[in-house]
């Protein structure tokens, strides 16, 4: 492999390389380098994000400027004003020993006369969004007819997202002879329709394979019970402790009420969609770079241009219609290097999918089985005493209150002192998944065919007890105002479920027993733990006789006398 300096870069660009730490090209930096410093040709280059791309075409072009000339000899297209900030800000600090070299992000929600002060300086490299470049060029703020050079990055997106007609008419404002390079993640319909049109017999160069996804990125995928989508991306996400990641959801309701239940229950999440206000996108973003949040969900149009090193994994709350959009998500792992891992979350009749993404990706998924309760459990044990064995301790601080501190617990022995200090860290996983149901669906569920346009009324047995009912408590009654039309239409909405079987109700002044289907059990406990029933905060417990011990005293009417019946979604 060669180095930066065979690659025939000049030594005021490998400076500020070393100082960002590039000890070595990336494959795809290896390829287009010098094939663009030493030859005037056109290029369709397809590398995921990820890959070093940006330096691969930002390094020959800030090389192949004269900085001694105002005028504006490079265009960079980008779909989102994020990854025009993201690639502008990579081309200033590549060419940060360069003096008098300028780069400028133009693109749209931010002020337009600041940019057209900015052009008016001089600008050697423009990146843009096509929507405001094109703006500018009907405005008369910009000349681009000098541009040697026009790189398209990430042209699928933008394609997708509908700049055909920009391009078009920024294209006409450049000069015929010049190099056009173009950058995609995937060889779509649009990407071939473009450099036909708008390239001359370009050099085409597949860094990996041909839409594959990124080398190091492992595909898993958990085959869910529809209502068990979200308890099992609980699972997922609580068996890895140290998760950084993105969760992908279809649409924006979606998002919001994944993000809404994960805060809810005690995640530091939150959503990124359409809705948002700029500036409320960019501190959410904001917050999730600099890892101030662990968990985004969001849409794949909100997420388009974040860039995000070191995600642990992307999950796919919900598949995409297309492979190429799963290429995509996925693709923001397993970057710079690094492993990451794509999950997706599959009812047994969206299989097929699977299977399509493997032919795009020419790669294998593995199906993997939804951890225990269990198994969540131990995990986040070893995490705990993993963190607690790391902590630096301020000797400073802590000596001086040792002596008091030891006194205290004295009374304690060694094993009962750390039994106590990992319970008080613990208590609220072991709590919650003490009764945790194997979410797994059966291997016969799984084999089941399933008839498209109608749904299913069986549902998927969890440890092969289908009429398994559990009976929960829970601290409001008669006296709250609570009626047994009213607790099934919030185990409906709040589970979202819609199909749980609820068996005897039983009211009493200030308690409720509610009997419902044991495989649920997650689920109801997760819909009514944070919810308030006229003013009172709600908490409900598996009832006592389930673990054994007696009933609460029923000393209210009963309702449903013995009355079976199947909730309406
Ligand atoms: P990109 O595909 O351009 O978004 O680059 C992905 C990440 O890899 C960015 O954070 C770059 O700073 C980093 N990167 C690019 N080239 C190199 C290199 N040669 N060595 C180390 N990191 C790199």
């Amino acid at each position: 492999m060669k180095t930066f300096v065979e690659l025939g870069i000049n030594d005021d660009i490998l400076k500020s390389l070393l100082s960002l730490g590039f000890e070595d090209p990336t494959p795809v930096q290896s390829q287009v380098i010098p094939l663009m410093l030493e030859q005037q040709v056109d290029l369709v280059a397809l590398a995921q994000t990820g890959t070093g791309k940006t330096a691969a075409f930002g390094i020959p072009l800030i090389q192949l400027t004269d900085s001694r000339s105002r005028k504006t000899q490079s265009l960079i297209l980008c779909p989102t004003r994020e990854l025009c900030m993201q690639v502008a800000g990579d081309l200033a600090v590549f060419s940060k020993f360069i003096k008098g070299l300028n780069v400028l992000p133009i693109y749209g929600g931010s002020s337009i006369d600041q940019q057209i002060r900015a052009l008016r300086k001089g600008v050697q490299i423009i990146v843009a969004t096509p929507g405001r470049l094109n703006d500018l060029i009907k405005r008369g703020r910009v000349d681009i007819s000098a541009v040697q050079c026009v790189v398209f990055d990430e042209a699928d997106e933008m394609l997708q997202m509908g700049f055909q007609e920009e391009l078009n008419a920024i294209l006409a404002q450049t000069p015929a002879e010049k190099n056009t390079w173009l950058f995609s993640a995937t060889m779509s319909k649009e990407v071939k329709s473009i450099s036909r049109r708008y390239m001359s017999d370009p050099v085409e160069l597949t860094i990996g394979r041909m839409n594959a996804g990124a080398e190091n990125v492992r595909h898993d995928y958990y085959m869910v019970h529809i209502g068990n989508r979200y308890p099992a991306l609980k699972r997922i996400v609580d068996n890895s402790p140290d998760n950084y990641s993105i969760i992908f959801c279809r649409t924006r309701r979606e998002t919001n009420e994944v993000a809404s239940k994960l805060i809810q229950d005690g995640y530091n999440a939150d959503a990124l969609h359409g809705e948002l206000t700029q500036a409320q996108r960019d501190q959410v973003m904001k917050k999730f770079r600099s890892k101030n949040l662990q968990i985004l969900v969001a849409t794949d149009v909100a997420a388009r241009g974040l860039d995000v090193n070191d995600l642990t994994h992307v999950i796919n709350f919900n598949l995409p219609d297309d492979a190429a959009s799963y290429t995509h998500r996925s693709g923001r792992t397993g970057r710079a290097g690094r492993t990451g891992i794509s999950v997706a979350l599959v009812l047994a009749k969206e299989r097929y999918k699977i299977r399509q993404i493997e032919k795009n990706l020419k790669k294998k998924f593995k199906q993997c089985r939804i951890p225990t309760g269990q198994e969540v459990c131990k995990n986040q044990l070893v995490s705990l005493v993993d963190v607690v064995t790391k902590v630096e301790v301020d000797h400073e601080q802590i000596d001086p209150l040792y002596t008091e501190i030891a006194e205290k617990f004295a009374h304690l022995d060694r094993e009962e002192l750390i039994k106590k200090f990992v319970s008080r860290e613990f208590n609220r996983f072991l709590e919650y998944y003490k009764y945790a149901p194997d979410l797994n669906v059966s291997e016969k569920a799984q084999r089941r065919p399933v008839k498209t346009g109608q749904p299913r009324r069986e549902s998927y047995s969890s440890g092969g007890d289908k009429q398994q009912f559990t009976r929960f408590f829970l601290n409001v009654g008669r006296r709250d105002g609570v009626m047994p039309q009213g607790l099934l239409g919030k185990i409906n909405d709040a589970s979202g479920i819609g199909r749980i079987k609820v068996g005897k109700i039983d009211i009493m002044r200030n308690s409720v027993l509610l009997e419902a289907e044991s495989r649920f059990t997650p689920q109801i406990l997760d819909a009514f733990q944070h919810m308030t029933i006229n003013g009172k905060t709600v908490s409900i417990e598996v009832a006592r006789e389930n673990r054994g011990a007696s009933r609460p005293k029923a000393g209210g009417k009963r309702v449903s006398k013995g009355r079976r019946f199947n909730k309406a979604a």
